[in-house]
């Protein structure tokens, strides 16, 4: 039996049983909500003291995946515009546009559905993702470039058709999963510069910043964690946030389970099966759970990871060639990046696109 002592009450206010526990403190679920949506307004607060010196507030783009850290996200968001709404002088100091991308089309429509009606006073779009055809115009060009032989791009084809030939031509899960989140990234800055949207907020948590840290590392893409791990700005001139950066994944998943608002609005992680075979997991699935694993025992080490990549100094506005595909620097690097590799390829086309990039190309004879 276990002992009485065992119920505790939440340390914030000694009132209600404390059900959840984070940082060696034990919450109820009130006042767990409040210590995390706490610590998303602060890093929101930047944007309430941004307003233009023609009155208008600054634009934000959320990318929601559906997921549990950017639903979360939208959720905390959206609570605090409600409460402004709910004062007699409303000042929300920010407008919130939400993008769904959708990268297996229609598989989550009626997610899209119930949360865009759940939200009702944020504008939601969704989009393909082969829609990134559309919205960078030169995309096919590129492709076809960094492709060289081993792919043609059929320009007469539909978007959907060019996508997935594409996708099919990369061998490997690593690099199929890293293209993807190069295309992603591309969509989602095109589409918030179509909105005139300044800044892009991502859903990341601490973990997942972590985890995107070591990965691109490993990928070779160390010369990007400037903007796709810091917040500041991206080389398509549209400003990368993190407002979870201080929270960890398992913070957001006790937050999910005690937030009624979010139930059935969220897609649960695909859950990767411990029989699944390393060599078959993208280098993002394995940090991911590299971290998660590690990052129990060992939080500070963790959170250490991406608070060093968020003080990295970026390098936009160098004169340095930048790679047309994802945007990285090319070419030997200098600075922080820790990345310092001659981009050595068979064909002068391919000789502009980074060393990140190259890895990833069908058929590539860099492994
Ligand atoms: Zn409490
Ligand atoms: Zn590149």
């Amino acid at each position: 039996m276990p002992a009485k002592e065992s119920q505790k009450i939440c340390m914030d206010c000694k009132d209600a049983d404390a059900i959840l526990q984070t940082r060696h403190r034990h919450y109820c679920g009130a006042c767990f909500k409040r210590f995390l949506s706490h610590k998303v307004a602060m890093r929101m607060s930047k944007f309430k003291q941004m307003k233009k010196s023609n009155g208008q507030a600054p634009k934000l783009l959320l990318p929601l995946s559906l997921g549990i850290s950017s639903s979360v996200l939208l959720q905390i968001i959206n609570d605090d515009i409600e409460r402004q709404f709910a004062k007699t002088f409303v000042n929300v100091g920010f407008e919130v546009h939400v993008l769904v991308v959708d990268a297996q089309s229609g598989a989550n429509d009626d997610v899209y559905d119930a949360v865009s009606k759940a939200f009702s006073r944020l504008s939601f779009t969704k989009l393909p993702l082969h829609s990134v055809f559309e919205y960078v115009s030169e995309m096919g060009k590129i492709i076809a470039e960094y492709a060289n032989q081993k792919f043609v791009d059929q320009e007469q084809a539909t978007n959907e058709d060019r996508l997935t030939a594409f996708r099919t031509a990369i061998s490997s899960p690593t690099s199929r999963s890293d293209l993807d989140s190069v295309l992603l990234t591309r969509l989602v800055v095109e589409y918030a510069k179509s909105l005139n949207c300044e800044t892009v907020i991502w859903g990341d948590s601490d973990t997942r910043l972590a985890a995107k840290t070591l990965a691109s590392v490993a990928k070779g893409r160390g010369a990007s964690l400037t903007w796709s791990v810091s917040d500041g700005m991206s080389p398509w001139g549209v400003n990368f946030d993190f407002p979870l950066r201080d929270l960890s994944k398992p913070e957001l998943e006790q937050y999910l389970s005690v937030c009624e608002e979010l139930s059935g609005l969220v897609v649960p992680d695909a859950h990767i099966s411990e029989d699944v075979l390393t060599k078959n997991l993208s280098i993002d699935d394995l940090m991911m759970r590299y971290v998660r694993t590690q990052g129990e025992k060992y939080r500070g080490v963790m959170a250490n990871v991406s608070r060093t990549a968020n003080k990295l100094q970026s390098t936009i506005g160098s004169d340095d060639p930048s790679c047309p595909l994802c945007g990285g620097l090319v070419g030997n690097v200098k600075g922080n990046s820790g990345v310092t590799v001659a981009n050595q390829s068979s064909d002068n086309y391919s000789a502009k696109f980074c060393y990140g990039c190259m890895r990833s190309r069908p058929e590539s004879s860099i492994k």
